[in-house]
């Protein structure tokens, strides 16, 4: 009998170990739990429990050791390997070090318990056991801007033929996307232009900007002095400094969290906020180079047209926009065989479906976010 009683003591306690937090919204959203387990005697949770809970994106980025969290539109950064998470270029510590398992990463609970209503103090409340919770905010891809390219005075490229205009043949692949992309994946579609009209650049991306586009797509033909010269290639934006102050960055990250404490505790927060001012643009970066490489692998995939591959540049239409932004080049309008594609309504469907397809993968692996 004795034995049957320590038996279920020891039972209770192996429950207790693999144990979860409820977590209750402020709304009439269905409670959802945290699941935790005991890692070397400490309570942890794997950070892809907040996607569940808290719709969160978790971006590894194993180059600099972190791992951004974007949570209610704000964004936090855990140091991998360490206590500290960042926000708003403050930094908090929750003693015990992120483990990686399985090649998961855990953090300790207490960062739930102690520090995420230290962040956010108006929209998570910690109840007993419980944490209260604002509703999140579902960050998956709802909104797109396509841009076609040009438009009215500027004609873009103009065909071998002299005949066709860029203006002309991006604003009917652009139409004809909107429509296959609203009829096919669930998101709303935002033209810069929907006729022959003259949109300046910095008009272009302050349209999306204020219809908080998710995605920003412009769609050009492309022209070279040489009529050989054919293909397709998709950009994304890269400024001459931004490579360098990346790898500045990521130097600097290291360097400051090596040393802790006293007089280097300082110098870590005033160089966080300074690497924290980069960080929004950065971040886009990464996922533009990602969406820009979807959507040439779909485009040259059903086109066999030349791969001219995804590359940076700096233009200004991708400059402005605080949200992934790709630049397509559909072909060149120099090139006599390619030009007489372009014109094509079969040719143009086949790179519209292309698009479509290249969006729709992205948007399957960012509304998840792997
Ligand atoms: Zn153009």
């Amino acid at each position: 009998m004795k034995q049957i009683g320590f038996l279920i003591i020891i039972l209770f306690f192996s429950l207790n170990l693999s144990a979860s937090i409820t977590v209750e919204y402020k709304s009439k959203l269905a409670p959802e739990v945290i699941n935790t387990e005991m890692i070397n005697e400490v309570e942890y949770f794997n950070v892809f429990e907040l996607n569940k809970t808290f719709k969160a994106k978790i971006m590894e980025d194993l180059l600099d050791q972190r791992l951004n969290v974007n949570i209610y539109g704000e964004q936090l950064i855990f140091l991998l390997e360490s206590s500290y998470v960042f926000f708003h270029s403050e930094m908090y510590s929750f003693s015990q070090d992120i483990v990686q398992k399985d090649g998961k990463y855990y953090i300790p609970v207490v960062f739930l318990k102690m520090i995420f209503p230290r962040i956010f103090p108006d929209k998570i409340t910690i109840k007993k056991d419980k944490i209260i919770a604002e509703t999140p905010v579902d960050s998956s891809i709802r909104t797109i801007v396509l841009d076609p390219g040009h438009g009215g005075k500027d004609p873009g490229a103009v065909g071998y033929s002299k005949k066709n205009f860029e203006k002309d043949i991006v604003l009917t692949v652009t139409k004809k996307l909107k429509k296959v992309l609203e009829e096919n994946l669930d998101v709303e579609v935002l033209l810069t232009r929907e006729k022959d009209e003259f949109v300046s650049l910095q008009q272009r991306t302050k349209f999306a900007n204020e219809n908080t586009a998710d995605l920003f797509i412009s769609i050009h033909c492309n022209a070279h002095r040489k009529e050989v010269i054919d293909g397709i290639e998709v950009f994304y934006l890269s400024t001459a400094k931004t490579d360098e102050a990346r790898a500045v960055e990521a130097l600097e990250n290291k360097v400051v969290y090596e040393y802790e404490g006293g007089l280097e505790a300082v110098k870590k927060y005033n160089d966080l906020a300074f690497i924290l001012a980069d960080m929004a643009q950065s971040e886009h970066l990464e996922e533009s180079y990602h969406l820009g490489m979807k959507l040439q692998n779909t485009l040259v995939g059903s086109t066999k047209g030349y791969d001219r591959g995804v590359k940076q540049a700096n233009f200004y239409v991708l400059r402005g926009a605080f949200m992934p932004a790709v630049l397509i080049e559909l072909g060149f309008l120099t090139n006599k065989e390619e030009e007489k594609k372009l014109i094509k309504t079969s040719y143009q469907n086949k790179l519209i479906q292309s698009i479509y397809q290249g969006i729709k993968n992205f948007k399957l692996k960012y509304d998840k976010m792997q």
